[in-house]
This record gives C-alpha cells, structure tokens and sequence, in this order.
C-alpha cells in the first residue's frame, strides 16, 4: 500500500519557527546533507508562527538581563518549568533575533535612536518584546521560508505525517509515514534523524485560537511511539477571543491583550463591569485570572447574544481607539462590531499547549534519532508561558535542532523500519473507508468541543474530568465506527478531518489524565476541588506515557523558590 519511499539524511515535521530554523541551521552545518521539510500545509503559508501578532522575547536592552528574563519566564511558570530549558531560551534568543535582523533580512520596529524597539508585555519587569507592528510572525515566516527555498533544501508540501516509524528492534527512529494529501496515496520517508515540530494548538476546545492545520497530530504520534509527554494539564487560555457567531472562522481569534491593558472594560450580558470583584488588578490580571472569572460570570448565565461577554473600550475615546488599535478596530468590523464606540462580544479562548514531549536541552527525545521543538516539546514554559516567549522558543530549539542533528547524522546509516509498524498506521488510517453508513462528522467534533470546554477547560474538578474520560473513550469508538461519505482519496478532507479528530481526541485523553492527577491549583490549570496551589518546593511536573500519569520532581538547578537571581534584590 505505500506508494512511494524516499530517503533524506534529515526530515523535518512543520514548517513553522521550528521546522523552517531547524532546516536552516542543519544545512548550515552540512550543506552536503539531504534535508526535506514535510508539511501538511504549504511552506511558509501554515502553522501559528505566521500568526504571531505581538513579538518575540529578548534581553537586548542594556538595563534588562538574561537573569531577569530567566526569572520571569521561572516565576511566570509557577516553578514547574525545566530550569537548563528556560535557560538555554533566554541565552540563545539574543543570537536567535539577530540572526533573524542581520543574517535572515527581518526587519522589526526600531525607536529614534536606532536601537531595536522593545514593548512591554504581561508578566514581564521589564519592556523587552521585539515586534513588526502586530504582524510580527509574517515577518518571522516569510523572510524565514524565503531563505529555506533559496537553499538545496527538499520540501514535501501538503503532506501528512500519521505515524513515527521505529526500526525492525523498536530501539531508534527509521523514518515517518505520511499521505499525499495531493493524491491520498501512502509515502514513506526514511530518515537518520527527524525533527517532531507540528506545533501542538489547543484545537480540541470550542473556541480556539490556533490554525486549522494544528490538531496536536505530532503529540498523537508521539504518545503512540510511546514517548514521555509532561504538563499536559497546562492549557493557556487567551481572556477575549472574538465572538462573532459560529457561521465564521473569526470566533475564538484574538483580540489583543492590549486592549485590557489600555483600560479597556469587560462587561457581562447586563453591561456591568464584573472584574474588580474578582480580582484587584481588574481587567489588568494575568491571563488565567481573567479567564477564571469571565467564565464564572459565563456560568453564572448572564451573557450576551452569543453567550459570552463584552469589552468595552468607547470610555477610552472612540477616535484614541481608532488610533492606537486599527487592526483591532478593523477585525471587529469586519465582523459587524464597532470596537472603537460600542460593544464587542468575547469568550475566553484556547491560545497555547505548554506541555509536549519531554526532552533534553539538546532537543534529544526518550527515542534515538528523534529530535523535538516548538510546541511540540514540554518543560520550558512550566504551568505558563509569557506572552512573548512562545515564537522564541520555537527558533530557539529548532536551531539547537537543527544543528544537532547534523552532528547526529553523520557517519549514521539508515535503518531497516519495522514493516508491521507501518501496515498497522495504514490500517488505521484507512477505518473510516470501510463499508458503513456514512455520517456527518459535525456531531462528533461539536462533542469533543462541548466536553473539552465545560469539563477539561478553564474552571475544573474531580467529576467532570472522570466523566470526560468517559466521553473521550465513547468518542473515540464513534470515531472507529464512523464511514466516509466519499472514498475518494485526492484532497479528501473529510477524511483528514477524521485523522484531525483522532489526533485531538488521544491528547484531550492526556490532558484529562494529567488534569486529574494534579490534585491543586497552578498556573493555567484549576481545580475548584483543589483551589490552591501546593508548596513551591515539592513542585512536581506530570509526566505521561503509555496511559499513565507520574509525578516527578521539578529539579531546581539554577534557583529554588524564595530565592533569585537578580543580584540587587537578592
Ligand atoms: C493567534 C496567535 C498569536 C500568537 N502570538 C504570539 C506572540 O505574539 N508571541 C509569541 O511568542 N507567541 C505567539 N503565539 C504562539 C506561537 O505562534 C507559537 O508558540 C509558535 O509559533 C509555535 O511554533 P512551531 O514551529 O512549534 O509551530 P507552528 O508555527 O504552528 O508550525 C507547525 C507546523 O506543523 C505543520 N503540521 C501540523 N501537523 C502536521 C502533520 N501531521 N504533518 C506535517 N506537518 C504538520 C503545520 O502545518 C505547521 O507548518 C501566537 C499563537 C497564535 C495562535
């Protein structure tokens, strides 16, 4: 059944800040290598990297330091992050973003005197946020995806990864099965090394913020190759999605949190301010509290049309609004809402997956030969990550990947894959081609958005995540019996649609799990049953694999908690 194979020294999964470094760099340090980028969208054109509107995290200024980066990101995490991770993040994301301005061709804002222009971000002490306006990763992507077609690097487009493939002793990696999605035929590509970098995106909750392409399929992968994947529990939600009606894609994208920041009003479906009650800070809190509470008021059944809340910015002065959010005033109109005098309806909505698979500082994963970055992996970010610090992490380890790698295959030969292993991925994902009634998918896809969001999502307990493992097994059987409508194979994306939901339905399995074995309250995970948070330092990370959760204890290396790194306060 597999149509085709290739070889290629080096395969990359993604094409986002991840992928697109990694290949870079690898090439970089062994130009003679065979490098293939394999995508399931096109190059350059997919994945959250090209979606990033804020900036990227850096200690450039003279009066910031790698240490208070480093203690931000740490304090930011609830203490749960990998310390040699954060670490290496805040070290190398000064070469990364200079590499990006002097060798790559980005062009960021810049003040008067020339210096790199530097904004401030949430939970950051100090203004250290490079940007292009507010469409920083088209920058980031297209200078990037420019310099990877300029090179001899190979490129898969609109290719599916659906199953990591060990070699005949099940020790190391032998390569990565993928469909065509061009023709649905079966291609497998053999490898010495692989990069995992498909970029994880929370799209398994009702409102969401990440591309349509993101279905946490490289997690999937990684769980069924038996790999350790930790923090799983740890789910950022963004406080104001849009909420324009289910009939538009807009739902769920993001109203920038400097909305709340200028000043701007959450309102509940009577049009009263509801945040000071719930916290000092107002609308001004951390993400999660925000989150937190506009869902409480949501529950509580006092909402809008749409069922969520509203921000109000008018009191600001509609033409000071117009000035200083254009795109954001241009976005809601666009969906019938006038943001600069009115109201716009918003929902908390599903931005980031800190957890992933677990790896060292060298990108290495629990599996010989496979290498991770980006979203994909777990541990930089802890129990949070700061605004800023997700598009730094992905080029960060993809270039740490990417040069690895090269170092990894050289004098490596190819290995025999376990054939059994692939007629199993074949097998699997050829299920919904068996004869049946055929069904609408809608159904199946509005319950894994229903369960995830009331019971797995921002306000949790004991109950509701048993009963979401319930949900989630019942799902996943509807799934296996499910019949395609059409047994065409070319662009069938209905079918893709279905591998889309296997894929988030095996991680929304882990996360319930990981959710309910943290028994407090951290960072962006919640238990009602369990409000508050445990002793800092018996802080403990999940860890999950093969269906089981354990807790392993965070290693301090480089700070315990109480204590800092910044010598003027220490
Ligand atoms: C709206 C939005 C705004 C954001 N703003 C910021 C910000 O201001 N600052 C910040 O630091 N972070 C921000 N982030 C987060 C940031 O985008 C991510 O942290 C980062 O870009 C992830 O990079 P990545 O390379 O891991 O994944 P991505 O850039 O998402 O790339 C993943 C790639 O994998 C491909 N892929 C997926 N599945 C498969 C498969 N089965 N087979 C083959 N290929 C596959 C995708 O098509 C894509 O090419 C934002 C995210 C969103 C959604």
């Amino acid at each position: 059944m597999v149509a085709k194979t290739l070889d290629s020294d080096i395969l990359i999964l993604g094409s986002g800040g991840a992928g697109l470094f990694a290949a870079l760099h690898a090439h970089k340090a062994m130009p003679q290598l065979s490098i293939t980028v394999a995508v399931k969208g096109l190059l350059g054109k997919c994945g959250c990297t090209r979606m990033v509107q804020g900036g990227y995290n850096v200690a450039l200024a003279r009066e910031d330091s790698i240490e208070r980066h480093f203690m931000d990101t740490i304090q930011g995490g609830a203490w749960l992050s990998d310390q040699e991770l954060a670490w290496k993040l805040v070290v190398l994301a000064i070469e990364r973003i200079k590499e990006l301005e002097n060798e790559l061709g980005c062009f960021f804002d810049r003040n008067a005197d020339g210096t790199v222009h530097q904004k401030a971000f949430a939970g950051q002490t100090f203004d250290r946020t490079v940007h292009k306006g507010d469409l920083t990763g088209i920058e980031i992507i297209n200078r990037l995806a420019e310099q990877v077609w300029a090179r001899n690097i190979g490129r898969l487009e609109e290719h599916r990864a659906v199953e990591l493939i060990k070699d005949s002793s099940g020790k190391s990696i032998a390569g990565v099965l993928f469909i065509d999605m061009r023709t649905g035929e079966y291609v497998f590509v053999r490898a010495k090394a692989v990069l995992l970098a498909t970029g994880g995106g929370p799209t398994m909750y009702r409102y969401h913020t990440p591309s349509g392409d993101k279905t946490c399929d490289g997690l999937a992968m990684a769980l069924r190759a038996g790999l350790p994947l930790r923090d799983m529990e740890m789910v950022q939600f963004h406080p104001t999605g849009l909420l324009a009606g289910t009939h538009t894609r807009m739902t769920g994208t993001v109203l920038e949190e400097g909305l709340r920041g200028a000043g701007g009003y959450l309102l509940n479906g009577a049009k009263e301010r509801f945040m000071p009650r719930y916290d000092p800070k107002a609308e001004r809190a951390t993400r999660d509290v925000v989150s937190r509470a506009m869902f409480s008021e949501i529950k509580k059944g006092n909402v809008t049309p749409h069922g969520g809340l509203y921000i109000s910015m008018g009191h600001l002065g509609a033409d000071q609004v117009r000035k200083q959010f254009k795109g954001m005033v241009e976005r809601c109109a666009d969906c019938g809402f006038d943001l600069a005098g009115g109201l716009v309806e918003v929902v908390p909505t599903a931005h980031y997956m800190m957890g992933g698979v677990e790896f060292a500082p060298d990108c290495t994963t629990a599996l010989p030969g496979l290498f991770v970055a980006g979203e994909d992996s777990g541990g930089v970010h802890g129990a949070n990550r700061l605004g800023g610090n997700g598009v730094a992490n992905s080029t960060v380890f993809g270039a740490v990947a990417g040069d690895q790698m090269a170092a990894w295959v050289k004098g490596a030969s190819y290995s025999e894959p376990d054939r059994a292993a692939i007629d199993a991925a074949i097998e699997f994902c050829e299920r919904p081609f068996r004869r049946g009634s055929p069904a609408s998918l809608e159904p199946l896809r509005e319950k894994l958005y229903g369960l995830m969001w009331e019971k797995v999502g921002i306000l949790r307990d004991a109950a509701g995540l048993l009963e979401a493992q319930a949900d989630l097994n019942a799902l996943d059987r509807a799934l296996d019996a499910w019949t395609l409508p059409s047994a065409e194979r070319a662009f069938n994306l209905t079918w893709h649609d279905w591998l889309n939901l296997k894929s988030l339905v095996a991680v929304s399995r882990a996360i319930a799990l990981a959710a309910a074995a943290r028994r407090e309250s951290r960072g962006a995970h919640f238990r009602t049953d369990f409000p508050e948070s445990g002793a800092l330092e018996q802080s403990a990370f999940t860890s999950i694999k093969d269906g089981v959760v354990s807790m392993k204890p965070v290693a301090f290396t480089r700070v315990s908690p109480g204590q800092t790194l910044l010598r003027h306060v220490a």
